[in-house]
């Protein structure tokens, strides 16, 4: 049963789309033009003959950027050619001024890296994660911080305690005014053709503490906010990825609820575009990995993602490359703190990842 609101938010929501078909349509044809004549970092995907070998770094400032850029000839060399920079909030923002972080990435750091990237055939995809971990343990992040208003779950859990993190609300009126200069800001900065929303790990989501979500479905709610993203970025030419666990149902893969939704949203993968590439990631050796399938089936193009362990990255990342469906676009070798970035050209789980599609 759809909540009424929800429901008209939805109808008002179609109309407008219905009403901006021609906009819609115009954006395609710039996308196209601008693949065509690209200035930017390449645009991605198999079917432009180009298979992705990638790494997802957390970059928690302008001296972590660096360090990483130091690597990317030698990364290079191993056939790295895309690289993920999950730098969140911690760049010095001018759109939004009062999400500066003074020791965050700078401009001229971020223009450093994205020329250093593009002179060995890197192409470079920043990364906000949205929706869900705007908090980490105790400690709330700068969005949260500066826009309580933004909570999903407004002045409940003192130091986040009983959550795994905060949410922010995906029906707030003001959350694109704030978060969407961000994502564009990074875009420009990295000169980008690509952006990564996150989206993992979704577990607050309509909160009964929400006035506006409290009782509204889960996957409909996801969707939106989704959606959202997809057509904030398609009009600025840039392709979306996101995590793709809240698109699985945990119960019928069997996968975790981490890995995969037991909270209902699910559902969504019926509702958000298949534009977005998902990058599907499992960081445990099993017999097989379901939600290839399943993505595919579902019309998406599909970026598998490992973790740090080199016998489940090698299992998952060959199995993939083996279906070859051209809408399996490569591998992605993700790091969260278990290497440094001076340490990435040498870890086994990396090279296990790339090694499937190197030639
Ligand atoms: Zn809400």
């Amino acid at each position: 049963m759809v909540d009424s609101s929800l429901r008209n938010t939805i109808i008002a929501g179609t109309a407008i789309c219905v009403l901006g078909l021609g906009l819609c349509q115009a954006a395609t044809a710039a996308a196209r033009r601008g693949q065509q004549g690209l200035t930017k970092n390449e645009p991605m995907g198999r079917h432009k003959g180009k298979v992705l070998r990638g790494a997802h770094m957390l970059i928690g400032g302008e001296k972590d950027l660096e360090a990483l850029r130091a690597q990317i000839p030698v990364l290079a060399a191993k056939g790295l050619n895309t690289i993920v920079v999950e730098v969140d909030y911690n760049y010095q923002f001018r759109r939004r001024p009062e999400m500066f972080d003074p020791s965050g990435v700078t401009l001229a750091g971020a223009r450093r890296f994205s020329a250093t990237c593009r002179r060995v055939g890197v192409n470079v995809i920043p990364e906000i994660d949205c929706l869900g971990h705007q908090s980490w343990a105790s400690a709330t992040g700068a969005l949260l911080t500066r826009h309580p208003e933004l909570d999903e779950t407004p002045g409940q859990y003192p130091n986040n305690q009983g959550i795994y993190c905060r949410s922010w609300c995906p029906l707030h009126p003001d959350l694109p005014t704030i978060v969407y200069p961000l994502i564009d800001e990074l875009v420009d900065a990295f000169q980008a053709s690509s952006f990564h929303c996150g989206l993992d790990e979704v577990f607050i989501i309509g909160s009964p503490f929400c006035t506006r979500c409290h009782g509204l479905d889960p996957a409909l709610l996801f969707a939106k906010q989704v959606k959202s993203l997809y057509y904030h970025l398609l009009l600025h030419r840039v392709q979306m990825l996101m995590w793709s666990d809240r698109l699985l149902n945990a119960s019928l893969t069997g996968y975790g609820e981490w890995e995969a939704s037991a909270n209902g949203t699910d559902p969504a993968i019926d509702l958000v575009p298949k534009g977005i590439l998902l990058c599907d990631w499992h960081y445990e050796y099993r017999d097989s990995y379901p939600s290839l399938g399943i993505f595919l089936s579902h019309g998406f193009s599909v970026w598998p993602c490992t973790w740090n362990d080199a016998n489940a990255a090698s299992t998952f990342s060959s199995d993939a490359q083996t279906m070859n469906q051209w809408r399996i676009v490569g591998a992605l070798s993700s790091t969260w703190g278990a290497v440094n970035a001076s340490q990435l050209s040498a870890w086994p789980p990396f090279l296990a990842t790339l090694e499937p599609w190197l030639n």
